[in-house]
């Protein structure tokens, strides 16, 4: 049985911890602090760091936390981040936790960006997806098109339903304000809010969401929906396939108040 905790950090950070009683991995570890005292408190021994992309709030950490612990560092190998590290891209797998993760390219919020995916996590499959996929948004387009990050999305969101989907920030609350904007019409979405605004009002994380969740409310995976294509053609009446409709929604999401 495997323990996955979200480690708050920052304004809104999630740094995931997966442990077994003895043994732990962590995910973009942006602080080490907060990191190394979960260890402590818990017991626990960091065996491997897994980074997904270069920016600061993901990586940070990571040279103390090798410093202090000497766990094993595997991240992208299309992008900078504190050497050394075992360099990753599509089709490669990282064993750690007693866990075979899949590399997943998923360029778009970076140029190199991964994500890892395991397919047995207490039952059910596991994706730690960074800054690409967020329950209800996705992650700002700063060094890809939009033709890539809908790629990256569209095997994200191919993968089984009952995937565990670990993103590293919350912003689902704000997020789902632009959703019910963009999707108004959506029974689940409108539930889905509620629920979610009823946690944070408890304090408790929104996430990890699943893939079959983000299916029913995130606009991002669902652009190909009729409610979302008129959406964007009032945003961009030029908006007339699949790209220009996700692009649509994502410029408009920027600018969403
Ligand atoms: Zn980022
Ligand atoms: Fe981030």
């Amino acid at each position: 049985m495997l323990t996955l905790i979200p480690i708050p950090a920052f304004t809104d950070n999630y740094l995931w911890l997966l442990h077994d009683g003895q043994r732990a991995l962590v995910v973009d570890p942006g602080d080490a602090a907060p990191v190394l005292r979960k260890l402590a408190e818990l017991k626990l021994k960091l065996d491997a760091i897994l980074v997904t992309h270069h920016h600061a709030d993901h990586t940070g950490g990571v040279d103390e936390l090798r410093h202090t612990t000497g766990a094993k560092v595997y991240g992208p190998a299309a992008e900078n981040i504190p050497k050394p590290y075992n360099m990753l891209g599509e089709g490669d797998v990282v064993q750690a936790a007693g866990l075979d993760f899949q590399v997943i390219d998923v360029p778009g919020h970076t140029a190199g960006h991964i994500a890892f995916y395991a397919s047995g996590v207490n039952g059910k499959p596991l994706l730690f997806c960074g800054d690409t996929l967020f329950s209800a948004g996705c992650g700002r387009l700063f060094e890809g098109t939009p033709a890539q990050m809908l790629a990256s999305l569209d095997k994200l969101a191919a993968l089984p339903g009952n995937t565990v989907v670990c993103c590293t920030h919350e912003y689902t609350l704000s997020n789902l304000r632009f959703a019910v904007a963009v999707d108004p019409a959506n029974q689940d979405l409108a539930n889905y809010q509620a629920h979610c605004i009823e946690l944070r009002k408890h304090n408790q994380p929104t996430l990890p969401t699943s893939v079959s969740q983000e299916l029913l409310i995130n606009p991002f995976l669902r652009t190909r929906h009729s409610a979302l294509i008129s959406s964007a053609r009032q945003f961009d009446a030029s908006a007339d396939d699949d790209t220009s409709v996700f692009a649509a929604i994502r410029q408009w999401k920027n600018q969403f108040k």
